[in-house]
């Protein structure tokens, strides 16, 4: 996930450090159990499996559009991102922090964003409720 710009500030001076280190603890793979999707790897999702055609650098110089491989399946770029199990991105502890697929950070974070997105609406909602 992108670290939105409200967010920011949040992040400790040395998060790409952190990040980095993160990556190379996953391997550049996905840490989420069973997926093994390899960072700016391009391919498509077949149900829980993740078929790689090509990495990224390589996708240009194909003789085949990657898409014609994938055969009607949607074809992406795996980009790992750093989740705070937690969501809270001052805690930096490793333990605190996981190198997902998009598919995956997605996941984890659905239920909090839900809760974000109802809280932002009842906040709207109240701030229409004040009296003139
Ligand atoms: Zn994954």
């Amino acid at each position: 996930m992108p670290i939105k710009p409200e967010n920011r500030a949040r992040y400790p001076a040395d998060w790409t450090e952190i990040r980095a280190a993160i990556l190379l603890r996953a391997g550049n793979r996905c840490e989420w159990p069973g997926c093994c999707a390899v960072n700016h790897a391009v391919g498509y999702w077949e149900g829980p499996n993740f078929t790689q055609i090509c990495m990224k650098d390589e996708a240009a110089s194909m003789d085949v559009e990657a898409a014609d491989l994938a055969d009607g399946f949607k074809v992406i770029e795996i980009v790992l991102t750093i989740a705070h199990r937690d969501h809270i991105p001052e805690h930096c502890d490793p333990a605190n922090l996981a190198a997902w697929c998009q598919r995956h950070h997605l996941a984890y974070d659905q239920d909090h964003h839900t809760i974000n997105a109802y809280m932002t609406r009842k906040a709207k909602a109240n701030n229409l409720e004040l009296p003139l």
